[in-house]
């Protein structure tokens, strides 16, 4: 598949672009926010205990399908924590809508795996790096269970990408990350810039400064042009793609959320299940555009 990518320079061709688009063409909803983790730059923010039952959730995806959107990221939290998360996936997918999952790579089933496949999910695990700062982040022994599952997954014939965020503490890992997505033979590698979201809005210590960002992404620049495709390296920094990234979140509440670089651009525009999808997306703070360029140009390199 060729992989088209943002490059800088568009700015001009993008602001005269006109696009209006009656509902999302895909979102990010974190179907829990409940954790066995607790990392200190969660873009999640704070752990909620309280989900909405499953019976909400299909409601959900059945107002989603009727507006044909195309795409749902299942974020969290960790989506595999709910005990019925399987059904929702093969619910969304039975709907016609395509899926993602981001998880923390700590929970294997064989149920889980073969709903994986026959909902051709493309599932996502994250690595902050080698053991000692993967464990420092997420807790003891979660560096091998994270490994060890992909193993699994991928054995399992599951089509995988690994994310990394990168932040101030793990800056010197990208090689090793790296190194080791190809040890594993997985062909699909993302790296993500932090952004101040989340945990990572108040506890700063983690955000890189502008010179660091700069330096740290032309060196993902330049190790996307030896690694080739394998695995085939996709970058996301929000900082660059300014007024040109624009996500639709879902929560764990149902409320909808319209995302931008910083916490201060993440802003509730109602709740899917009281407003309904269109009063959401037609709030005049959605950025069509940036959500357009998004999902059909920009995210093409997801896969
Ligand atoms: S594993 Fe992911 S969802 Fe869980 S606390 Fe860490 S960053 Fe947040």
């Amino acid at each position: 598949m060729k992989i088209v990518e943002y490059k800088t320079g568009h700015e001009e061709r993008l602001a005269k672009l006109k696009v209006t688009l009656s509902n999302p063409l895909s979102l990010c909803w974190q179907v829990t926010k409940k954790c066995n983790y607790n990392c200190s730059f969660c873009l999640s923010g704070e752990q909620d205990q309280t989900d909405l039952p499953l019976s909400k959730i299909k409601s959900i995806i059945d107002v989603l399908a009727e507006s044909n959107l195309l795409r749902i990221d299942f974020t969290g939290g960790e989506p595999f924590l709910r005990s019925d998360f399987c059904k929702i996936l093969t619910y969304a997918s039975e709907k016609g809508i395509e899926t993602l999952v981001t998880s923390n790579g700590s929970i294997w089933s064989e149920k889980i795996a073969s709903t994986l496949l026959e909902t051709n999910t493309l599932l996502l695990i994250s690595l902050d790096g080698d053991k000692e700062i993967h464990d420092k982040s997420r807790g003891k022994g979660a560096y091998s269970k994270a490994v060890e599952n992909i193993k699994r997954y991928r054995d399992a014939g599951i089509p995988l990408r690994i994310n990394c965020l990168i932040r101030k503490d793990n800056v010197d890992k990208i090689d090793y990350v790296h190194q080791l997505v190809k040890d594993l033979r997985i062909d699909r590698l993302f790296f993500i810039l932090i952004a101040p979201q989340g945990k990572a809005y108040t506890d700063t210590e983690l955000l890189l400064s502008d010179k660091e960002r700069v330096f740290y992404l032309d060196r993902i620049k330049a190790l996307k042009k030896v690694s080739g495709d394998h695995p085939f390296i996709t970058i996301q920094d929000y900082s660059e793609l300014g007024n040109h990234h624009s996500c639709f979140l879902i929560d764990s509440k149902g409320d909808v959320i319209s995302q931008g670089y910083s916490q201060d651009d993440c802003i509730k525009v109602g709740n899917i299940l009281t407003d309904g999808l269109g009063k959401c997306w037609n709030n005049p703070i959605v950025n069509h555009k940036g959500h357009f360029l998004q999902y059909s140009y920009m995210f093409n390199y997801y896969m």
